[in-house]
């Protein structure tokens, strides 16, 4: 155990997306393969944008997850509070020793100003920076300014011509020219902090070890770097995580489908198969064991394995490794996911033994024809949906009922099966095998017309199976209707002889 500390930092005003939960994921991975804490902050200051709603849901999205947290939020802590607007002196505090120190300012310039300079800036091709008009004032002036309830906001004093430096764990040695770095605000007339400023002073404040997040962050690492030096005080050590594109190399968006984790819950995927899957955005483990459960990603888990080039978010693959995960899944508990999709179909609105022992056919029948759970109730249609004039007009349908015996086949299976009330698998066997006797016919001559007699497809899941499901089905009471076997069959039989 190395005391490391990290921290997942959302800003609640949205819902939490593919490249945030990475950053989350990778925070948990890293601390608990450590043996340290993983920490939980509500980064809130953006007053107009955070919302209660988006907190609510991030909190729901990372416990479905499993992404629980040691300290922070709703947990609490040592170094507390966690959520920005309420540390508001904390950052003054802070402010006010580097304002003291000569390290940072109060300005007094207006907003019309400042944009007023920012676009004359702008029109000169530049890129708009503060003049630092303030940045002179005699201390005691301006506090006497600041006294008499003058507006003013606090600008951290970027020394001139100085080299900021800062390593990453996955980026490497950063080296930039203090010119790059504008006097940025610190503290705003309202008392609320700038993201960088808060940042630091929390990250300091609660003992953070290492700052893994987004690459779009690396731009605000040399600021906040300065700061660090600025306070005097030694910085964590920085892991940005890579980018997430898309297939076409284009950063992540709605183009691509679904981004938010909300989205792949509803649609069906596996809390542990995104786990699955996130992780493997920007890491990669040592052996080439790709399907693993999280206590498999925590044990492999390293920083060294991290890299920096963008990782690509494709969909087949989280597919791929969501079917993997599907398979090793408990039944009981798919059994429990898949009602709420069906129950929307109105294939049954409420749950008896019955339903649930028919939901573990169901599973046990298409499970290994989805990419997730929701599309289960469309691929399982055909038990609910039959309808015998197919057999004229699928093309498929219609080359197997042209092979000779076809029809024969049909026939034979439905006099076997006529006078049996419950066809089971017994009862199925033995029609079929005395068909196969009667007729002399095996192998897909003999079984794809008993499907095409029982389906009126050409394809699907075991025909034994089908019938498993279609039998019970057609005896659940609370189940939308299921036309049983023998029925499907004489209606088949039906069309077949005009
Ligand atoms: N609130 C910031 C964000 O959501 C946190 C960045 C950080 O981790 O420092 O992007």
């Amino acid at each position: 155990m190395d005391n490391v500390r990290v921290r997942f930092a959302p800003s609640p005003t949205g819902f939490l997306h593919v490249g945030n939960v990475r950053t989350a994921l990778f925070n948990f991975l890293f601390a608990k393969n450590r043996g340290g804490k993983f920490i939980l902050r509500i980064e809130d200051t953006d007053l107009e944008r955070s919302e209660k709603e988006y907190e609510d849901a991030l909190v729901r999205d990372m416990k479905w997850l499993g992404l629980n947290w040691d300290e922070g939020y709703l947990v609490g802590g040592d170094f507390g509070p966690y959520r920005q607007t309420e540390r508001l002196k904390i950052y003054k505090k802070y402010a006010l020793k580097l304002v003291e120190g000569g390290k940072a300012y109060y300005c007094f310039c207006k907003k019309e100003e400042l944009e007023a300079e920012r676009e004359r800036q702008k029109a000169r091709g530049e890129i708009p920076r503060y003049s630092g008009k303030c940045r002179n004032i005699p201390i005691d002036e301006a506090k006497k300014k600041v006294e008499k309830g003058e507006e003013a906001v606090i600008r951290l004093k970027v020394p001139k011509n100085y080299k900021i430096v800062f390593e990453d764990i996955v980026f490497g040695h950063q080296e930039i020219d203090s010119s790059q770095v504008d006097d940025r605000v610190l503290l705003r007339p309202d008392g609320t902090p700038t993201y960088n400023f808060a940042c630091v002073i929390d990250d300091f404040e609660m003992k953070i070890t290492h700052v893994l997040r987004g690459e779009q962050h690396l731009s605000n690492t040399p600021l906040q770097a300065l700061i660090y030096e600025m306070l005097g005080i030694n910085p964590p050590i920085f892991a940005h995580l890579s980018t997430i594109n898309g297939p076409d190399g284009k950063k992540l968006s709605k183009r691509h489908g679904a981004t938010s984790l909300v989205e792949f819950r509803e649609k069906g995927y596996l809390p542990e198969a995104m786990v699955n899957y996130l992780s493997l955005l920007g890491w990669s483990p040592p052996d080439e064991e790709e399907i693993m459960d999280v206590e498999e990603i925590i044990s492999k888990f390293s920083l060294e394995r991290v890299s920096k080039s963008p990782a690509i978010f494709d969909v087949q693959k989280l597919n791929w490794v969501n079917r993997e995960h599907l398979k090793k899944a408990d039944l009981d508990r798919l059994v429990q996911l898949v009602i709420p999709y069906f129950k929307k179909e109105g294939v049954f609105l409420d749950v008896n033994d019955d339903i649930k022992k028919f939901l573990k056919l169901i599973l046990d029948g298409f499970l290994t024809h989805v990419d997730y759970l929701s599309q289960i109730t469309k691929e399982c249609n055909m038990i609910f949906d039959f309808n015998p004039e197919n057999i004229v007009e699928d093309e498929e349908v219609k080359k197997i009922l042209s092979r000779e015996a076809a029809r024969d086949v049909i026939n034979c299976f439905y006099n076997k099966i006529k006078n049996i009330d419950y066809l089971d698998f017994e009862n199925y066997k033995n029609a079929v095998l005395s068909c196969m006797k009667e007729l002399g016919i095996k192998g897909k001559n003999l079984f794809h017309p008993i499907r095409v007699g029982i389906t009126a497809l050409s394809s699907g899941p075991e025909i034994e199976k089908i019938v498993d499901i279609v039998e019970f089905g057609s005896r659940c009471d609370l189940l939308k209707k299921v036309i049983p076997v023998k029925d499907r069959v004489k209606s088949v039989l039906d069309v077949l002889n005009g």
